[in-house]
């Protein structure tokens, strides 16, 4: 393996040689100045290379394989009808149908000034759409690994054509059990091909998947594995369990939070905050491998649009998401794995900007800090809850729909309280149900 040193990489778009459609539909897309993995990695996949590059979501890595893949099938592309002119040259691998989505925008606002097609590909829904789209002829398919094969299978696409693949967060496939999919599909595709395997992370099991996918690929890295960390203002608070979501909303407030990621551990505990924090007015939603497809992506528009303040979602879940300017990330509950850390405070602080990451740290979860702390290689501060400015003048009391003691108590100042009166975004979430004890449960 090589490693690969950016001595001559690139300082802007023009730099990178990329075709003046490539060019042209980057700028308009307001992207000035290359990132790091895109100054590395696009002189090397158009020199032909395979690529092991570590970079994590946020770093500008679709635009780093998409762009030099475009260029590089642009002189195929035809305005033709017939779908043996547009064979599957292109194929992107994606562990969760988000990120098969937001990589396909991203496809497509790359390629909107060439004649090629794209498509996406993930189960959850209907085949009959997907299908008319591959029968037709598509150049650039992005698709989750058990749907492209479920497609493959039926002989609706056929894959001997492709020149080049990439697996996208290729630690999260592995995590998720993607192994024998994925070496089914890579059966499918002819063995003169060019590969690029990105990953967050990489562990011995990726490096081991990698050389016997790849040849003799050169490694890309632009950021050390804990860079999110360093990029983003990271504070705890040992908070009593009962207490967290009173804390949530307090540190919301004070610190004029606009829009915040909130992390549970399962599915379970983000439907019950969603639930609680509904019932205290907050614009709110949940999202979780449980949900169907077509309320994950009303959800994410909703958030992006700003129709929901604070998104609630499980590790999986939030993997992929893409969401620009997203200025805080809590750790409702710490993750078992101290990765999961890692990728949760990298949705925050992203392209050089400031974040915040602030840690709800129960007594139970000391031990979980203490794993986190040691993989970072950093201590995080404990601090001190934000006080409450105090009332400066005497309201109507709120109507409360949950145990005063202690969602709302009474000494709560007038400004907190009144969240309540807020309208109740009631669209993403599932009726409250009766009250029932809550069982222990994974993602
Ligand atoms: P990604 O890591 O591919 O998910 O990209 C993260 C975000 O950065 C996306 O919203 C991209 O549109 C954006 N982006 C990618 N490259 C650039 C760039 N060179 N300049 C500005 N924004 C970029």
């Amino acid at each position: 393996m090589t490693e690969f040193s950016a001595l001559e990489a690139a300082n802007t778009f023009e730099e990178l040689n990329l075709a003046p459609e490539l060019l042209s539909a980057v700028l308009a897309l307001g992207y000035t100045v290359p990132t790091p993995i895109q100054k590395e990695a696009i002189p090397l996949v158009l020199a032909g290379r395979d690529l092991m590059a570590q970079a994590q979501t946020g770093t500008g890595k679709t635009a780093a394989f998409a762009l030099p893949l475009l260029h590089q099938i642009k002189p195929h592309a035809n305005a033709s009808t017939s779908p043996a002119r547009h064979p599957v040259r292109a194929l992107v691998l994606t562990p969760t149908r988000e990120l098969a989505i937001q990589v396909h925008e991203s496809v497509v606002a790359y390629a909107k000034n060439l004649p090629l097609r794209s498509t996406v590909v993930y189960g959850g829904v209907n085949m009959k759409e997907q299908e008319a789209d591959l029968r037709a002829g598509v150049e650039v398919v992005v698709a989750t690994p058990g749907r492209l094969l479920d497609h493959a299978g039926s002989k609706t696409t056929l894959l001997n054509r492709v020149q080049f693949l990439v697996i996208d967060e290729a630690d999260r496939m592995l995590d998720m059990g993607f192994l024998p999919d994925l070496k089914r599909i890579l059966d499918l595709l002819p063995a003169k091909r060019q590969t690029l395997l990105f990953s967050a992370t990489f562990n011995d099991e990726i490096t081991r998947l990698a050389k016997s996918f790849l040849k003799d690929p050169i490694k890309v890295e632009v950021a050390r594995k804990n860079s999110a960390t360093e990029l983003v203002e990271q504070v705890a608070h040992k908070v009593a369990e009962d207490d967290k979501m009173d804390a949530l909303l307090r540190i919301v407030q004070m610190r004029e939070i606009s829009q915040a990621l909130v992390f549970t551990r399962t599915k379970l505990s983000a439907d019950k905050l969603g639930r609680r924090l509904q019932r205290r007015g907050v614009e709110v939603a949940v999202i979780h491998g449980d949900k169907a497809q077509v309320d994950r992506i009303l959800v994410l528009e909703g958030f992006k649009q700003g129709k929901i303040k604070l998104l609630v979602a499980t590790d999986i879940a939030a993997r992929g998401l893409d969401i620009v300017d997203l200025p805080c990330v809590f750790n409702f509950e710490l993750p078992y794995s101290p990765e999961d850390y890692v990728h949760r405070i990298g949705r925050t602080g992203r392209a050089g900007m400031s974040g915040l990451a602030v840690s709800l740290v129960a007594p139970a979860e000391e031990k979980l800090l203490a794993g986190v702390e040691r993989f970072i290689d950093k201590r995080l501060e404990i601090s001190p809850l934000p006080t409450l400015p105090a009332p400066t003048h005497v309201a109507a009391p709120v109507k409360q729909a949950e145990t005063a003691a202690v969602e709302q108590p009474d000494s709560a100042p007038v400004a907190y309280r009144r969240r309540a009166q807020e309208p109740v975004c009631a669209l993403f979430l599932p009726p409250v149900p009766p009250a029932k004890p809550e069982a222990p449960a994974t993602e």
